[in-house]
């Protein structure tokens, strides 16, 4: 039997229509946002674009079949978000923290929790929004820690009339805000639902529907890259919602936020795939169209070729990786994990590196907004950071399985249980 990564005719045709709606829609972003000067205008310009996305089915493809949408699996996800990525970061950012902001429910959720907050994002109208309100303002590698670290400082107490009362605040939270500042239409919050109990015990997932009573949109973040897309600082200050609203129940919260992040770490790959081919087809191009006032296309010389050899090479690898993380997390395999993290580590790092030497192929031309490598390495500067830092969280999670007695280094490859 041979190793195969042939795509099948319906990734094909997946991947053919991610990529038609993403120029066609999602093109349409940079235009209507690029000259507003404030992130909260910039955001709410791209709720046509965000609508068309709901209208014409793409909500509905990235959450899975078993939770009533059409996803069939990661490697259906990574060729979604290459293609949505490669043209636009925003929009795109927004529809896949949405799927983020509903993982909770769907993974642990219950049945009667589903049935009364996920029916709203299954149906192809509006712009129905979900977060994952996780980071803090002042740190969040840390949110497990035990004390005397603060860890997660969001609070959730049980008054007697049986609501929980959350306060405490978010930031850098996508969509947080909601449209209109009253926060989205469901929010997973972490929280701490013990002040006293270690971490296991303590962190707590709660959802929270909007309009959220109790909510305060503090600011909108006037980010490097991502500039279209909402990342606000939110208060919740004495935030009501019913003890049903609890996920998995109290001290669940910590198992939650590291399997939602597992899948995500794969995810980030794709994206750092995504940036480094809309890079390499604009410096392909500029080099075979360009002489720079010389006799020949800059691509005859020689180094102009080897950069851009040793770009794909880095951006062909990395893809691999991440449909490889992506498949171990699709059948199961006791080393996506460990696949999911080199693909977010490896893959962040080498697309800012990438699309740094593909700046110097083009030269000067690409220090200027008039070409389009600056906006692509200002989003790319993101993925080492985002969704876990590489060094406060991911590289640390890498550790922790490399330094277990009964780790398995071949497991990656032979798929093996460690
Ligand atoms: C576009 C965008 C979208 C985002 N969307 C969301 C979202 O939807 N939901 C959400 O909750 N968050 C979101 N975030 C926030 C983000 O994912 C996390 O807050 C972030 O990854 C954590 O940052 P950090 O690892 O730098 O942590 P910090 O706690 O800020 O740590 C800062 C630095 O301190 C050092 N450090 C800290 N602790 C340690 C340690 N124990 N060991 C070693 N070094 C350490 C590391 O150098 C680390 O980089 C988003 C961010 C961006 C930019």
């Amino acid at each position: 039997m041979a190793i195969d990564f042939t795509l099948t005719p319906e990734h094909l045709q997946l991947r053919q229509s991610a990529r038609d709606f993403a120029h066609k829609v999602l093109a349409e972003v940079g235009p209507a946002t690029r000259h507003l000067s404030s992130p909260e205008e910039r955001w709410k310009a791209t709720r046509p674009i965000y609508e068309r996305a709901v209208a014409e089915g793409w909500l509905r493809q990235v959450l899975p079949v078993p939770a009533g949408g059409e996803c069939q699996g990661m490697v259906d996800f990574a060729l979604i978000a290459e293609e949505f990525t490669a043209v636009d970061v925003n929009v795109s950012l927004t529809l896949f923290a949405v799927m983020l902001g509903l993982t909770p429910l769907m993974t642990a959720g219950s049945p009667e929790q589903m049935r009364e907050h996920f029916g709203r994002f299954l149906e192809p109208s509006g712009a129905p929004l979900a977060a994952f309100a996780f980071s803090e303002p002042g740190g969040s590698a840390n949110y497990d820690a035990p004390p005397p670290a603060e860890g997660i400082r969001t609070t959730a107490v049980l008054d007697g009339g049986g609501e929980w009362v959350i306060n405490g605040s978010k930031k850098w939270v996508s969509n947080a805000g909601g449209w209109d500042g009253t926060g989205p239409d469901l929010m997973a919050v972490v929280c701490r639902t013990s002040t006293e109990a270690p971490p296991d015990e303590a962190l707590s997932v709660i959802l929270v529907p909007g309009p959220v009573e109790g909510l305060t949109f503090d600011t909108s973040h006037d980010l490097i890259g991502h500039r279209a897309h909402q990342i606000p600082t939110i208060t919740l200050r004495d935030v009501r919602v019913p003890q049903g609203n609890i996920i998995g129940g109290p001290g669940a919260g910590r198992q939650i936020v590291s399997g939602s992040f597992i899948p995500t770490a794969a995810l980030v790959g794709v994206f750092a795939v995504a940036k480094m081919r809309a890079a390499f087809e604009f410096t392909l191009d500029f080099a075979k169209r360009e002489r720079r006032a010389g006799a020949v296309p800059i691509i005859d010389h020689q180094a102009v070729g080897y950069a851009l050899a040793d770009a794909k090479s880095a951006m062909e690898a990395v893809r691999y990786l991440c449909w490889k993380a992506c498949h171990a997390l699709d059948t199961q395999s006791p080393a996506a994990a460990e696949l999911a993290l080199h693909a977010k580590i490896f893959g962040s790092e080498t697309a800012v590196r990438v699309i740094t030497d593909l700046m110097r192929v083009v030269g000067i031309e690409s220090y200027s907004q008039e070409n389009p490598l600056a906006e692509i390495l200002q989003d790319a500067l993101a993925y080492p950071m985002f969704d876990g830092g590489n060094l406060g969280v991911r590289r640390r999670q890498l550790h922790a399985i490399l330094s277990d007695p009964a780790y398995d280094p071949s497991a990656t490859y032979l798929g093996t249980a460690s």
